[in-house]
């Protein structure tokens, strides 16, 4: 595997055309795990990707968007137009060194601005190649490792369960099993008040339903699913696509 890790002379000599960029983001999640949840699952996704694909992996960026936990002492964000161009120069300077495929992999839902700023760059720049791989746990085919079958936003059984999986040690396993909330509404209502003032816990799911084995299973799933979906971008994104 070829990373951050290694020396210039190393990936210059790997001949790599193709970069993995996580993206995370530091903010509440609940009482039961740590701000940095979303960091540590894109860093841990975005490495079993890299594992298994020919790609420079980068280190995660720790900061995004998360306007939905504003207010709530150790979220921070920056404004999406910052993040949009940060990650435009970000893919456009690995263009000036000849890679010109880059995935993005994202550790969690909310950072919106990721896909038009992609969007953007595919469509004003005739070689580059970059997809958005959506990995936010709770959806697709990892639904079959879980109880709960609504679309889970943030710090529900999934979340916990990966990590539980990855980072065992970090989770408070009593106050887990207290932070259940499960309403009706869609994800578009965090465009109308941040998580904390629609949800008491500071979670949007079910929690206590998480296991360590269930997050074994969708950690998993969710490297399949992003490769899968990083072969079938990459055909559809021809040189002259656009
Ligand atoms: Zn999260």
């Amino acid at each position: 595997m070829i990373s951050y890790k290694n020396t210039a002379k190393e990936i210059a000599d790997s001949g790599i055309d193709m970069a993995i960029i996580p993206l995370g983001s530091v903010e509440q999640h609940s009482s039961h795990l740590p701000i940095g949840t979303d960091v540590m699952l894109a860093e841990a996704i975005a490495e079993g990707v890299a594992e298994r694909i020919d790609a420079l992996l980068l280190p995660t960026i720790p900061i995004s968007t998360c306007y939905e936990h504003k207010g709530v002492k150790g979220s921070v964000c920056m404004r999406p137009i910052t993040f949009y161009q940060m990650l435009q120069d970000i893919v456009l300077c690995l263009r000036d060194q000849g890679i010109k495929k880059v995935a993005v992999v994202l550790g969690h839902g909310g950072i919106f601005v990721a896909g038009p700023a992609i969007r953007e760059l595919n469509a004003l720049y005739d070689d580059l190649q970059v997809v958005l791989v959506q990995t936010e746990s709770g959806v697709a085919d990892t639904k079959a490792f879980l109880e709960n079958k609504k679309i889970e936003i943030h710090a529900g059984e999934s979340e916990t369960s990966l990590m539980l999986y990855l980072h065992g040690e970090l989770v408070n396993k009593e106050l887990m099993l207290q932070n259940d909330f499960d309403p009706e509404y869609p994800q578009s209502m965090l465009n109308q008040a941040p998580l904390t003032k629609i949800s008491k816990t500071g979670a949007w799911g079910m929690p206590s339903l998480a296991t360590r084995e269930k997050g074994e299973k969708v950690f998993k799933c969710m490297i399949d699913n992003a490769l899968h979906y990083i072969e079938e971008a990459f055909k559809i994104c021809p040189e002259d696509k656009w």
